[in-house]
């Protein structure tokens, strides 16, 4: 339902919480986040309220890290639990997604995954991506390759943002038939499925087209469609009135 993404230099969970807070009124069944850091991938989730994860956050806290990302849920496929909350790791728990949308051929990717030897874990139509970014990462593209690569395999509706312990400092996002925002800081960039989420840090955006992947860092944002060209995109300023 709603998602965040930070590369940066200021604490990755501070700033995907506070989206996260801002994206709110659109409702949602249950909360997660995970960054990078110290080499690997730190996540938490829960079912309920921001409050709820907020509470976990406290009694285990995570490692500070500057590149992150957030999710909040209106579950589709699987009902509102921890497990199924998002983000969704592979097994070797190096690549985190966050998913807003449907991916309509899950089933027939989970049946595949499961043939591989990979363990899904939820009942979500989401957790197949990470299994599939694992893969082709692990056969050597980079995370915003192998996001293109998955891409190009799904069907449906979705807002994709994914980190991997190997690349740090790269939030990798996608997007078919659902919104996706580039916030372009300085020093610092934000990915979000709505505006308010990143306005009190920049009201410069990019807004990614149909079947576009973006590959974020900290100081740079590049955009190819699906099939890996180069991809032109609207940048704008957003006024006030946008976040109103
Ligand atoms: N279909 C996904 C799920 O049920 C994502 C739902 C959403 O857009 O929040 O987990």
């Amino acid at each position: 339902c709603g998602i965040v993404g930070y590369v940066g230099a200021q604490s990755a969970l501070d700033v995907v919480i506070a989206g996260l807070k801002r994206l709110e009124y659109r409702g949602y069944d249950s909360a997660g986040v995970a960054v990078l850091a110290d080499g690997g991938l730190a996540s938490a989730k829960k079912a309920g309220k921001l409050v709820n994860l907020e509470k976990e956050l406290v009694a285990q806290p995570l490692p500070p890290g500057s590149t992150g990302l957030g999710h909040t849920r209106w579950a589709t496929h699987g009902g509102p639990t921890d497990v199924n909350a998002h983000p969704h790791l592979d097994n070797s728990g190096r690549v985190a997604v966050v998913h807003n949308g449907i991916i309509e051929n899950f089933a027939a990717l989970r049946a595949e995954l499961a043939e591989r030897g990979h363990r899904l874990e939820s009942e979500t139509d989401t957790e197949v991506v990470a299994h599939l970014l694992a893969e082709h990462f692990g056969a050597g593209a980079g995370l915003a390759e192998a996001m293109r690569q998955v891409c190009r395999r799904l069907e449906g509706a979705f807002t994709l943002v994914a980190v991997h312990a190997d690349e740090p400092g790269v939030v990798v996002g996608a997007r078919r038939n659902s919104p996706l925002v580039v916030g372009v800081g300085e020093g610092e960039n934000f990915l979000a499925s709505d505006v308010a989420a990143f306005i009190a840090h920049t009201r410069s955006a990019i807004e990614l087209g149909q079947d576009q992947v973006v590959e974020l860092r900290r100081d740079g944002v590049s955009v190819t469609g699906f099939d890996g060209s180069p991809a032109t995109v609207r940048a704008y300023h957003v006024d006030w009135d946008a976040s109103a």
